[in-house]
């Protein structure tokens, strides 16, 4: 099997390149390095069946020979992020997403969509199944990547009814671990950061807002079977840990288990911060027989032995 991933060098990609490669493909491998980093597949360039190129797939896609699956997980994906690359984070999840599509159709390709719970935007429904439709302010700040997103959404299914392409899209839903940037505004690396640093952890609002995190391993098994699975063309599914917790009680579990005296700060809640977000992952559990195994703690201890070694 040769795969194409885009955003290889990001924290999603570089992990799925791995993946790939372990069980035996040839990964073509593209990113713009805008958001993601050299350092995540340095380990990986000389490897023989992964190939890699500095590429921005807001321009045409060519790559050469057939290509047997597309992952498209090119975008700013932490709301610091994209709020400070507007356009090019609706340019990737726009143009990005038709050159790529148009490549998968090309050659034949099947096509996974890396989308996100920011389809859901401040989310009504509790928690959120696929089939519900979301809340998104179409011109809010945050509307440049769930709007994005959601285009995208509607491309890739557009795909699929007019060509017949066989299309899967994952809503992805707050994911941490190694490799994600130490400055990347989302809420797991900056506590982690500020805690093993010694300075106070920021909390936004009264931290009563609440998020379901979930392990890189364990995402990255749910796309791997969701990519790899026969007969789901056209599936749209959730992955995320289903285990909510509040960003306060995050704050204080991050200061414990990095054994830090950092205080905890109160600041102001971004505009349009959702208030609550649950993955409903009943559809993965069916489809896949997929749910998270690694506990936040065990997820949060791997993740702060990563960010010891990085801030060295
Ligand atoms: N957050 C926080 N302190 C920070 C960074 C984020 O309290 O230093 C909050 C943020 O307001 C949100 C939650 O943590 O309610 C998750 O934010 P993140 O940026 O990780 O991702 P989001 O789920 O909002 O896309």
């Amino acid at each position: 099997m040769r795969v194409l991933i885009t955003g290889a060098a990001g924290f999603l990609g570089s992990h799925l390149c791995e993946r790939f490669l372990h069980e035996g493909a040839e990964v073509v491998g593209l990113d713009s390095f805008i958001t993601g980093t050299p350092d995540n597949i340095a380990h990986l360039l000389g490897h023989p069946r992964f190939r890699f190129m500095k590429y921005d797939v807001t321009n045409f896609v060519y790559i050469a020979g057939p290509i047997d699956l597309i992952l498209h997980f090119a975008s700013p994906a932490s709301p610091k992020d994209y709020l400070s690359n507007p356009i090019q984070t609706m340019k990737v999840d726009s143009i990005g997403t038709l050159n790529t599509l148009g490549l998968a159709r090309a050659g034949g390709a099947r096509y996974v969509l890396a989308s996100t719970s920011e389809v859901y935007g401040d989310p009504e429904v509790h928690p959120q199944p696929e089939d519900y439709w979301g809340h998104v302010n179409p011109v809010g700040p945050r509307s440049v990547y769930d709007e994005a997103k959601r285009f995208a959404e509607a491309l890739v299914m557009a795909y699929h009814r007019v060509y017949g392409l066989d299309v899967r899209i994952v809503r992805i839903f707050n994911t941490y671990g190694p490799r994600m940037r130490a400055d990347d505004g989302r809420v797991v690396p900056t506590f982690i950061v500020q805690g093993l640093r010694g300075e106070p952890l920021t909390v936004y609002g009264d931290g009563t807002q609440t998020r379901s995190f979930c392990y890189v391993d364990d995402l990255i098994e749910g796309v791997y079977r969701l990519a790899t699975h026969d007969g789901l063309a056209g599936t749209i599914l959730n992955l995320g840990n289903p285990q909510e917790v509040m960003i306060h009680a995050v704050a204080h579990l991050i200061k414990e288990l990095t054994g830090s005296a950092s205080p905890i700060v109160f600041k102001p809640l971004p505009k349009d911060d959702p208030r609550r977000r649950q993955p409903d992952i009943s559809r993965a559990r069916t489809l896949l027989g997929w749910e998270p195994t690694v506990p936040i703690r065990e997820g949060l201890l791997k993740t702060i032995r990563y960010f010891q070694e990085v801030l060295k």
